[in-house]
């Protein structure tokens, strides 16, 4: 049940902060009901109540964060997943055999190795192109055979941005969809479905839950297409949703997602102004230092902020690089990104031989603890 929702002009922080304003049909309870039962009785017709019928398919609890999602990146429809891994894999997975992608060969470790490991023997043509490098996606899309052009942006962990507005017409001339991934960006900063991308995808593990303890996938869609209706029959099918205590736990954290990431930006905006040029850094990789390649498209596409992750690069390689992630005392020393508590990690370490990051790269997901300790922190960690 909803508060107020003839003729609805609440913004999205509004909607965020209130849970779009449901109210518990049984008690009136501000915050909404967890519903854990896995089935549902039929009526006395016979028919599912509320379309309810089995909770790998439907949930209010799914439903409430799924419409809160909707809402936020102005789409038509979204789709929890276990995982952000198990939601972008699901889009992929919706695609056939034998079908020419395009993707960054900057982007989540984990999705590029999927792609290279199982897209490909599954039957994916993937096709890299360097991050943001639109006149690459470009020559490289196929009009007829390329389906889909995958992009992250800003992109882990150098934070390229690419222009989605223009890589949605170079992929729609081709003939193919936009996925992007945009879970470092949130609906917070950039709504690609408004500037033409066919379907946007988070890790919700990162910033939209915000607290570094749900683990949780999305898929949000501009339209009910084939595609969209072959991902929600995957979905069914395979099975990987997310369970009712993670949707309403993931409701509970988007409560504070505009205070966190405005926050984190400002935060994560002060560290890399007070980095830059620091002598003992090499490059402090920033999409909202007017150095950054990204900086231009950043400013036009993003909105009240840059994001909450940055990296720097020291000098002296990997092993001055390491005693930095092992002197910090504030930071914390994990991988992960988009928590309230501020994070540092070697990534090279983190994605073993085969990553292209470099090994003097340290990637930080700055929270939102006081900034002064934040810089002290790397201050100290530096001089060591
Ligand atoms: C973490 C992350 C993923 C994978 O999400 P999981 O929830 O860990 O499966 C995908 N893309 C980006 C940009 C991420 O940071």
């Amino acid at each position: 049940m909803a508060r107020n929702n003839d003729n609805d002009r609440r913004r999205p922080p509004t909607l965020a902060a209130q849970a779009m304003g449901w109210l518990d049909p049984a008690s009136n309870g501000v915050i909404p009901a967890i519903q854990p039962s896995t089935t549902y009785a039929r009526d006395e017709n016979y028919e599912k109540v509320g379309g309810h019928g089995y909770t790998r398919d439907e949930n209010p609890t799914y439903e409430q964060t799924e419409a809160l999602l909707t809402a936020l990146e102005e789409g038509h429809a979204a789709l929890l997943f276990s995982s952000g891994m198990a939601a972008a894999t699901t889009a992929l997975l919706a695609l056939s055999p034998g079908d020419h992608i395009v993707a960054p060969t900057v982007m989540y470790f984990g999705l590029r190795k999927w792609l290279h490991e199982v897209g490909s023997h599954w039957g994916l043509d993937v096709e890299f192109v360097p991050p943001g490098d639109i006149a690459a996606i470009a020559a490289a899309v196929r009009p007829g055979s390329t389906k889909l052009v995958w992009i992250e942006t800003p992109c882990n962990p150098t934070w390229e941005i690419t222009d989605i507005a223009a890589a949605a017409e170079v992929a729609h001339r081709a003939g193919a969809k936009l996925a992007v991934d945009s879970t470092v960006a949130t609906p917070v900063l950039t709504r690609p479905l408004t500037l033409g991308a066919d379907l946007v995808m988070h890790s919700a593990t990162k910033f939209l839950n915000g607290h570094s303890d749900v683990l949780a996938g999305v898929l949000v869609t501009p339209r009910d297409d084939d595609w969209w209706q072959r991902i929600h029959s995957l979905r069914h099918q395979n099975g990987a949703v997310l369970g009712p205590f993670e949707a309403w736990l993931l409701l509970r954290g988007m409560r504070t997602l505009y205070l966190r990431v405005a926050r984190s930006c400002e935060s994560a905006l002060t560290i890399a102004r007070h980095f830059e040029g620091d002598r003992r850094l090499v490059d402090v990789l920033y999409p909202g230092l007017p150095g950054h390649r990204g900086h231009d498209v950043a400013e036009a596409q993003m909105t009240d902020g840059f994001g909450g992750v940055l990296s720097i690069r020291v000098a002296g390689g990997a092993q001055a690089a390491l005693a930095v992630a092992k002197a910090v005392r504030v930071f914390v020393p994990a991988t992960s990104l988009g928590g309230v508590e501020s994070l540092i990690e070697h990534r090279a370490t983190a994605e073993g031989e085969a990553s292209p990051v470099p090994v003097d790269l340290l990637r930080l997901s700055v929270g939102i603890e006081d900034t002064g300790d934040l810089i002290t922190d790397l201050d100290q960690a530096l001089g060591t």
